[in-house]
């Protein structure tokens, strides 16, 4: 379906957002930008967009095969999405099957230690206060959700975790960690309101322990592409299953 881009609605680091001609349709548009350290690293990697725009397309699919809700509507190129514009709850939920990255230096345990219990952490989604790691009374004293909504997203965001899980596995990798954030549909309805991709997942061979994702692009191990793309074949195979 052609769907034209309107006005700016958010120039992200790696997305822009535009209005469509439905009041209730954003546009996606992926970038070959990444980025980490909170922009502080930039560069442009070719293919990303469209290997990035691919994976969370497939994932949004599988997340939808279990009745999770979420903005994604379709695809409508091979770098662009159409999404329900909804409100976005400031808040981004961390969860962590295998401690690494900030949690293994915060705990002091070594990254890749399995955890006796799922991590589940939110962060305040916002760059004034640094992205501080809060709990639920904070979210709720500080008018972002209610303890009803908060107990709602919780059990959304196990079962995120659960289908991903298994669908990482069945692909041969092991989903460490991740990241994503909630929103609110006009009618009150909390949906999953971000991508899933290796920008935003700590993803690790199951064999080798390979890092798939962003992590090579953070600490300069090289072949970032050629590890999205991995990702993609080993999800695209198994949704043709
Ligand atoms: P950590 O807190 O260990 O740095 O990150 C935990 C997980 O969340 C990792 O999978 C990481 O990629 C993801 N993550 C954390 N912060 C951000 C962020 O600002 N943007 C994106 N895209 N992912 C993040």
């Amino acid at each position: 379906m052609k769907v034209e881009a309107k006005e700016l609605i958010v120039e992200g680091k790696d997305k822009t957002v535009f209005a469509t001609d439905s009041p209730d349709v954003a546009l996606v548009r992926y970038k070959d930008q990444i980025t980490a350290f909170h922009n502080i690293k930039r560069a442009t990697i070719k293919g990303k967009a469209e290997a990035s725009c691919k994976i969370a397309s497939l994932l949004y699919g599988f997340l939808a095969e279990q009745g999770i809700p979420t903005h994604f509507i379709e695809d409508v190129s091979p770098t662009e999405q159409t999404c329900r514009r909804v409100e976005i709850i400031p808040l981004q939920f961390i969860v962590r099957n295998w401690i690494a990255g900030s949690a293994a230096k915060f705990l002091h345990v070594e990254p890749g230690t399995k955890p006796s219990n799922v991590i589940y952490e939110i962060r305040y989604n916002n760059n004034e206060a640094g992205f501080p790691i809060i709990n639920d009374h904070h979210a709720v004293a500080l008018g972002i959700v209610t303890y009803k909504e908060l107990e709602e997203l919780y059990a959304m965001v196990a079962k995120v975790n659960d289908c991903l899980l298994k669908v990482f596995a069945d692909a041969g990798i092991d989903l460490i960690d991740f990241k994503f954030e909630c929103g609110r549909t006009a009618d009150g309805k909390l949906v999953v309101a971000d991508e899933f991709s290796p920008d935003t997942c700590r993803l690790w061979d199951a064999k080798t322990g390979d890092s798939l994702d962003k992590d090579r692009f953070r600490h300069d191990m090289g072949g970032v592409i050629d590890a999205y793309q991995l990702v993609l074949e080993r999800l695209t195979k198994l949704k043709e299953k």
